[in-house]
């Protein structure tokens, strides 16, 4: 584990120590934690308790010595760039939340129940014996999650999102330093960019060698709001093809992929699912459905703009984040692609 005392790290520590198939071996972070016991490092923010296990551990310098070969990465992104690809160089297959390799062209960006077939990409890359494969930035995950049954049913044509992203969502540095209190930030520096290249690649088509993006038009404007977790996104879409509510509906309830196929540990029974109150999704209700995992979608409407508009929540450091990681992992497992005893 990359970047274990930070948010992200936290919720992987803990997804990871309960987990079947991983042993948690080597926890990392920045030279002011390295060499301090785990639980005296980290500030654990999470409601389940610290394993005793896991604090007695001592935080280790990032380097590619780890000795592991499934690196999970939960690193700045300013930082995790050159350690990603020394850690791959060395043999290890990196499963990162950091923005710096989504766009390689030979790097998977993967959301495991949309794009499995992308990880053929990995073929491609010459880091080294081991991989890199990438987590989409947090609010694309959900985006993606409720975009794609639509896509599958009418074909998607323009896309317009605005965001209210959760406090938690800018890390335990940033996060600690915003004014949220009676306010909102409409800004969150090279979100709305991410979101628009991100959403049309892992929507893209993949032969084996590269991706071909998704042609949708996709405007995005993302605030900062002062909820501690779960990212609302408000959208409108233009299909392809004309499709009733009841359509819409029905693609998001039995949205499913290759991580429900294969049972695998991480996979929510329901990727995405349709809440119909008058008042869903909202952040402290759903976000923590499926284990964080579902992105609920509600309030579908028509638009006088465009075709339809809804409502969708992800959790953004379990599905965004340290659960799509996992699950990531698990498929590239399940898939015969990383080597295990
Ligand atoms: P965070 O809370 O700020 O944690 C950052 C982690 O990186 C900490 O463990 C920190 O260690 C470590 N670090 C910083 N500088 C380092 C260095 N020079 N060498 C080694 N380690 C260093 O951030 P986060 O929210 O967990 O996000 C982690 C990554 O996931 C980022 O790339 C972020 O963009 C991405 N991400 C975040 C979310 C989210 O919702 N938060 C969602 C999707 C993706 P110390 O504690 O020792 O400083």
């Amino acid at each position: 584990m990359l970047g274990a005392t930070g948010l992200v790290g936290q919720r992987l520590v803990s997804l990871i120590e309960a987990h079947p198939w991983f042993e948690l071996t080597a926890l990392a972070a920045s030279p002011a934690s390295s060499g301090r016991a785990y639980g005296e490092a980290v500030r654990w923010c999470l409601t389940e308790s610290l394993p005793a296990r896991v604090a007695a551990l001592e935080v280790e310098a990032v380097s590619p010595e780890l000795g592991a070969r499934v690196v999970f990465s939960a690193l700045d992104a300013e930082v995790a760039g050159p350690i990603e690809r020394g850690l791959a160089a060395a043999g290890a297959w990196v499963f990162s939340n950091a923005a710096s390799h989504r766009m390689h062209p030979a790097v998977p960006l993967l959301l495991g129940e949309v794009n499995a077939d992308h990880l053929a990409l990995v073929e491609r890359q010459d880091f080294g014996p081991g991989a890199i494969v990438s987590n989409p930035n947090c609010t694309t995950a959900g985006l993606v999650l409720a975009l794609a049954p639509l896509a599958e049913v009418a074909g998607l044509r323009r896309v317009q999102l605005v965001t209210l992203q959760a406090r938690s969502g800018a890390g335990q540095a940033g996060g600690g330093g915003l004014r949220l209190s009676d306010n909102l930030l409409p800004h969150i520096a090279g979100e709305e960019e991410k979101i628009e290249c991100e959403t049309a690649r892992i929507l893209g088509d993949c032969d084996g060698e590269r991706v071909r993006p998704h042609a949708l038009a996709l405007s995005a404007t993302c605030n900062r709001v002062a909820v501690p977790d779960g990212h609302t996104l408000c959208v409108s879409v233009e299909l392809e093809r004309p499709a009733s509510a009841a359509e819409l509906i029905e693609a998001w309830d039995g949205f499913s992929g290759e991580p429900q196929a294969l049972g695998l540990p991480t996979a929510p029974r329901h990727p995405t699912r349709y809440d119909a109150a008058d008042d869903a999704p909202q952040p402290a209700l759903h976000a923590e459905l499926d284990g964080g995992m579902r992105t609920t979608v509600g309030r579908l409407r028509p638009c006088a703009v465009l075709d339809w508009k809804f409502t969708a929540l992800t959790h953004n450091t379990l599905r965004g984040a340290a659960g799509g990681a996992l699950l990531g992992a698990e498929l590239a497992v399940a898939r015969g692609l990383v080597p295990v005893d």
